[in-house]
């Protein structure tokens, strides 16, 4: 399985990181680990972001999250259309690293406000393939 089975749109079939969107079929939430300084990557990176290292290893995450801020988008990219309007939120995982999802439709937009807590799960989209978003920590 490649990197194809990843979101609505997926620009590449196979990369280093294939083993993600498996890992999110699974259930699961996954960054990679710079084996030489330590920095968290999410989403995974086949290169450090920091010192750009090419050692890596998978580390799980919990999903636990905190609301950094968001925004409601109402004129969406072509791809995301039919989608619209949704609210897309930039959170802080525990574990350190931030991740720029979708916020699940169940949390009301009233209760979308920064600092609160929130967990990204992984969820089978429309055409078969997965993502994840960020939803309500006792939704999980
Ligand atoms: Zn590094």
């Amino acid at each position: 399985m490649g990197f194809e089975k990843f979101g609505l749109v997926s620009y590449v079939s196979q990369t280093k990181l294939s083993k993600f969107t498996q890992y999110l079929e699974e259930g699961r939430i996954y960054a990679t680990k710079c084996l030489k300084c330590g920095c968290l990557q999410f989403p995974p990176r086949a290169n450090c972001s920091k010192c750009l290292s090419d050692s890596w290893e998978w580390v799980p995450l919990s999903g636990d999250c905190k609301l950094v801020t968001y925004t409601k988008v109402d004129a969406a990219p072509a791809a995301f259309k039919a989608e619209a309007p949704y609210l897309l939120g930039l959170a802080e995982f525990s574990e350190g690293p931030k991740v720029f999802a979708w916020i699940d439709r169940m949390i009301p937009e009233s209760a979308v406000k920064s600092g609160v807590g929130l967990k990204l799960k992984p969820f089978k989209l429309s055409n078969g393939n997965f993502c994840y978003t960020l939803t309500a920590p006792q939704s999980v």
